[in-house]
């Protein structure tokens, strides 16, 4: 017997468990993996997969849009945010984490609250009565994907979204490249840099243009893409200097190599290949910005062609993958509940956020809402002057239907500030004013709305 049935132990899922069964809600969870089932991108049956980039983006919460909303999600207590300090990795101002020791952490903290069943098992269709939670991602499982389809009365739409390389780190060739963070900042030199000449760069680009494809199928060539996470085949496409103003941007990047004693710290390259780490070892290295729809062969003898990567041995490849969302604005309630049948909600990327720190945010939130009705209390929205609150809304109502699209947070989705502030001082305006107002709404809740943490 439980109270809450959540679908789908990813970010979302993962995040509201936590917040329901932390405060006593008995919670089913029931995840696929682990069950027989798989998912294209995921790779184990561990919940809370990392299935791309090991990085949760800045954590900058004065002045960045994803700092603040993991500085919102730590004052709940954030499952994923908690185990994201237990597994950090070194990455300048950003957090990343080794995905392995995060994973690992999501599922011991989860598994010590005794009102949690983690039950391994797929779920086919939409439960027709009983709070739920439906967090299955942009991954969802083919018959529930059906399911839900056929209760919204709307398709879902499906569109891609790609993996990035990584390679082993003892394939890289050091005397080549350098490690550094863009303009040195502090004491951090946390990328491993590849630097290419015009001529280098040039051929590449050139590679990337005339590399074989994996084919689209009929039903996806008409399908946008995740713009967060475009192939680098599509951004070279787009012209030839494209990608040296985007993630092979060199600038900022003295090359040790290349010093000379008029320039003792070197020179800034033509263009330039970042890693990042990817594992708490430091073995593994993800090519920032790599991800692609070439095919396997094509990735290996073109990366190779990379200076530093001549010899490199991958970890793993670049991919392509499918990705399911609602059209959330029309189909769902200011509390994320399905207009059709309120008892479903849904979280995560499925409604049409973007990215592991938004899935779970919103996952977050679906917890809060299902215990401030189970408790009977009001639920009262977090204002949109926060970082919750803005992508909340932005979800539930507040983007164009018609051209819905996943979207990351970013200021674009706050009111803006103070028509005086100073253009310096804007985003500091912003986060300033979504803490006092996160406060306001923190403290409403725990006055008796939510149920008193177990
Ligand atoms: P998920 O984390 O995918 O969790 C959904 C869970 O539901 C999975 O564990 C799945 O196995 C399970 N499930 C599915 N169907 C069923 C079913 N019928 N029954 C039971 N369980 C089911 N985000 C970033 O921030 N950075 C990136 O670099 C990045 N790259 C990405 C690359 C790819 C290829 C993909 C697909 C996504 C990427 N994303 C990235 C997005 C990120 O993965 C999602 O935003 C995030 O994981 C969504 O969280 P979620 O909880 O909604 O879904």
């Amino acid at each position: 017997a439980y109270d809450v049935h959540i679908i789908g132990g990813g970010m979302a899922g993962s995040e509201a468990a936590w917040q329901l069964a932390r405060r006593g809600v008995k919670v089913r969870l029931s995840e696929m993996r682990g069950g027989g089932d798989m998912t294209p991108a995921h790779q184990g049956a561990g919940l809370a997969e990392l299935v791309c980039s090991n990085s949760f983006r800045s954590d900058d919460h004065e002045k960045n849009a994803v700092g603040l909303l993991h500085h919102e999600m730590r004052q709940f207590d954030s499952l994923i945010m908690g185990a994201a300090a237990v597994a950090q990795v070194p990455a300048g101002s950003a957090l990343a984490v080794d995905r392995e020791v995060f994973s690992a952490e999501v599922e011991r903290r989860l598994a010590a609250l005794p009102t949690l069943e983690v039950v391994r098992e797929r779920i086919d269709t939409l439960p027709a009565a009983g709070l739920t939670i439906v967090a299955t991602g942009p991954l969802t499982a083919a018959n529930l994907a059906q399911s839900i389809g056929s209760a919204t009365g709307a398709d879902s739409l499906a569109f891609f979204d790609a993996i990035a390389p990584i390679v082993y780190r003892d394939s890289i060739d050091m005397d080549v490249c350098w490690m550094a963070s863009r303009w040195d900042k502090g004491e951090t030199k946390d990328y491993i840099n590849c630097p290419m000449t015009r001529e280098q760069y040039r051929a590449f680009h050139q590679g990337l243009l005339d590399g074989e494809k994996t084919e689209f199928r009929e039903w996806e060539a008409s399908t946008p893409y995740f713009e967060g996470c475009m192939p680098i085949e599509v951004m070279a496409a787009r012209g030839e200097d494209t990608l040296r103003f985007g993630p092979m941007k060199p600038v900022g990047l003295d090359n040790p190599h290349d010093a000379t004693p008029e320039f003792p710290k070197g020179r800034w390259p033509y263009a330039v290949v970042q890693l990042r780490q990817d594992n708490k070892l430091g073995t593994l290295w993800n090519m920032v910005g790599f991800q692609t729809k070439l095919k396997h062969a094509e990735q290996v003898r073109l990366f190779r062609t990379i200076p530093g990567l001549e010899n490199a041995e991958f970890a793993r490849l670049g991919g392509l993958h499918r990705n399911t969302f609602l059209n959330s604005p029309v189909l769902l309630d200011r509390q994320l509940r399905l207009k059709s049948a309120p008892h479903i909600r849904f979280a995560g990327q499925i409604t049409g956020c973007e990215g592991y720190v938004e899935s779970a945010a919103i996952g977050l939130l679906a917890g809060l809402m299902t215990g401030t009705e189970l408790c009977g209390s009001t639920w009262e929205a977090p204002p949109r002057t926060t970082a919750l609150g803005a992508l909340l809304s932005h979800i539930t109502g507040d983007a164009e239907a018609e051209t819905y699209q996943p979207m990351n947070i970013n200021f674009g989705l706050f009111p803006p500030p103070h028509p005086g502030t100073k253009k310096k001082q804007r985003k500091e305006a912003y986060t300033s004013r979504a803490k006092q107002d996160l406060a306001a709404w923190r403290a409403a809740l725990n006055n008796g709305q939510m149920p008193a943490h177990a």
